[in-house]
């Protein structure tokens, strides 16, 4: 380290509260230092009423970008400079770039999990989905399936603050992107969500059910998954859940866990900061000779 930043080294950042848990200063730091990139990554615990100033920093310290995370995500989009299609619709930012002084708020997450889907052969382009959840996660990627071509996604929430978010999202994306079409029914109604189930490509579990340490549990009846179903879980953490569990016992086209979601939000915003793909072969690797220590 010592050798490897200099006078001219430009710093980037995470920003929110709290951030000493964060994995993106090991993953960015690996990824800087493997490509020759002369920036180092460091995670700053910023309040709401912080952020004007903390944007105010990005621009006097030149750093190339920050990325943000809870409960900063909103703020921020009120505060940038210029937003990307899905922060506009979305309302939120994880990710800022900054062109000399003028900073663009984007956010990953949607682009994440539709390219983690991608890297199983999966593609959302004229897919009928349904999603469950309407939270930060469901909200992004049901933006970001609209946005790149799904026919249908169907939201299903329980009766919370984020069956509102839901209607909202359905709201705007008839407005935004009115080729989809999208519907929002309560998760209660067993029925509904056996009927769209039957009728969709692509399931999608986007609320904290099968999360550690509640792990374990499923919205979803294992007979409702069938083998032309591509099930994706947004949780990460096991790393397999019980509905991911659920869809390869039951022989179902595919199962994709939150990992990846999580490892190529990361690696858009990289390629948005540096132009260049992030080293994710090989971040992978040294976490696996990292874990094995
Ligand atoms: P959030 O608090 O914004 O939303 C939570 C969602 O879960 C809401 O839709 C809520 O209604 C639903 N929910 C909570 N308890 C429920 C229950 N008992 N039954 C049914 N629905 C319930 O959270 P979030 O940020 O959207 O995160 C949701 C999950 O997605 C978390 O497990 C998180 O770890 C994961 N996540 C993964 C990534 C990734 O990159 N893979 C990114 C963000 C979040």
């Amino acid at each position: 380290m010592e050798k490897r930043i200099s006078g001219r080294t430009g710093l980037m950042a995470l920003i929110g509260s709290p951030v000493g848990h964060s994995g993106s200063p090991a993953m960015y730091n690996f990824s800087f230092q493997h490509l020759g990139l002369d920036y180092a990554y460091m995670a700053f615990d910023i309040k709401v009423d912080q952020v004007p100033a903390a944007l105010d920093t990005i621009r006097l310290l030149k750093m190339r970008g920050c990325n943000v995370t809870m409960p900063c995500k909103n703020e921020v989009a009120k505060h940038v400079d210029e937003l990307s299609p899905a922060a506009r619709i979305i309302g939120a930012v994880n990710t800022i770039v900054n062109d000399d002084g003028k900073l663009t708020g984007h956010i990953t997450d949607g682009v994440g999990f539709v390219r983690s889907l991608q890297e199983e052969d999966v593609e959302v382009k004229d897919q009928k989905m349904v999603v469950l959840g309407a939270g930060g996660a469901g909200t992004a990627l049901q933006v970001q399936c609209a946005l790149d071509g799904a026919r249908e996604i169907s939201i299903f929430n329980q009766n919370d603050e984020f069956f509102a978010r839901a209607l909202e999202t359905k709201e705007k994306l008839e407005k935004e992107v009115p080729d989809c079409i999208v519907n929002v029914y309560a998760l209660e109604d067993t029925e509904k969500l056996t009927e769209e189930i039957a009728a969709a490509d692509i399931l999608v579990n986007a609320t904290s059910v099968g999360m550690k340490p509640n792990d374990g549990v499923s919205l979803v009846d294992k007979k409702l998954l069938r083998k032309d179903l591509i099930v994706a879980d947004t949780v990460y953490n096991p790393q397999e859940t019980q509905m991911v569990l659920d869809a390869k016992e039951a022989g179902c086209a595919k199962a994709i866990g939150g990992a990846g979601m999580l490892l190529w939000q990361g690696a858009a915003a990289f390629k948005l900061y540096t132009g260049l793909e992030m080293p994710t072969d090989e971040y992978q690797q040294f976490q696996k000779e990292q874990a094995a220590k």
